[in-house]
């Protein structure tokens, strides 16, 4: 993910927010941020007399810092960046902490009550989950774990472009890992289904948490081992094999699908054998 300036230390507490203290204000699925950065302070968040809460993110630079969602109708007119804007368009955003402020507020809103019983839950003393004082069972934040690929066949490798998704570039093979299996063993699957191809030598390369809304990709590299492109049409518009500086726009490098990419045009243009 990119860098940035502000330095994050994740952490929790139970406590509310106090005066000085500092807030990530979301709005829809974007961040209602001050001209000069990406954080408010408590008190220049518009008063909001249905406000659900503040969540404990930790400490910027030794301030407590909280997460919390502003209706849209308080912000009109105010400047809301989409969060996957931030995330994929600008270098400096501080995407680890944004990333984390979406997912713990997703969690928050969707475990005020409890999934067995359905009575109202409340924060964990010690730990960031929601608790159940009637079943006495946590409910931590949820994690889906995905995988992302690239594979390569001699000095060429796979890009594909979804048919689900409106966006004008191609990317990588990538799908949900499921219950009762490796990662491996879900980039193998993923790429038999949307493509019919057969890899092997499938290599762990980088991860990285991706909050739309609690995605963590796990990005590999792997090698064609057999078979001819048929494409699931109902995942995949269009795949081909493209050679390194040949190829239709792909995802920037803030995103893994773009470092990945990089990383193997590096690889091939290097001469390096497959893996
Ligand atoms: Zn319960």
């Amino acid at each position: 993910m990119a860098t940035s300036t502000i330095q994050w230390s994740p952490g929790w507490t139970t406590k509310a927010p106090e005066q000085g203290d500092l807030v990530l204000a979301l709005s829809g699925s974007g961040i209602f941020k001050p001209d000069d950065g990406w954080l408010q302070t408590l008190e220049s968040i518009p008063d909001n007399p249905g406000n659900a809460g503040f969540v404990s993110l930790g400490s910027v630079n030794g301030r407590p810092v909280f997460v919390t969602q502003v209706p849209e109708s308080l912000v009109v007119g105010r400047d809301v960046v989409p969060l996957r804007d931030a995330l994929m368009m600008i270098s400096d955003v501080p995407a680890a902490m944004l990333s984390t402020g979406f997912q713990v507020w997703q969690w928050f809103q969707d475990h005020q009550y409890c999934g067995r019983c359905g009575g109202s839950t409340v924060f964990h003393p010690r730990e960031r989950a929601k608790w159940c004082n009637n079943c006495n069972i946590p409910w931590y934040p949820r994690l889906a774990p995905c995988v992302i690929v690239v594979i390569r066949k001699q000095d060429r490798y796979l890009l594909a472009k979804s048919s689900r998704v409106k966006r004008h570039f191609y990317s990588l093979i990538a799908g949900f890992v499921e219950p009762g299996e490796s990662l491996e063993a879900a980039v193998a699957r993923e790429v038999k289904e949307e493509t019919g191809l057969d890899i092997t030598n499938i290599q762990y390369q980088a991860s990285e948490p991706w909050p739309f809304p609690h995605q963590l990709m796990a990005g590999f590299f792997a090698d064609y081992a057999g078979g001819e492109l048929v494409l699931q049409e109902d995942e995949l518009a269009d795949a081909g094999w493209f050679l390194p500086g040949s190829r239709p726009p792909v995802p920037p490098d803030t995103t893994i699908s773009g470092r990945l990419i990089r990383d193997m045009e590096i690889r091939i243009a290097s001469g390096g054998r497959g893996l």
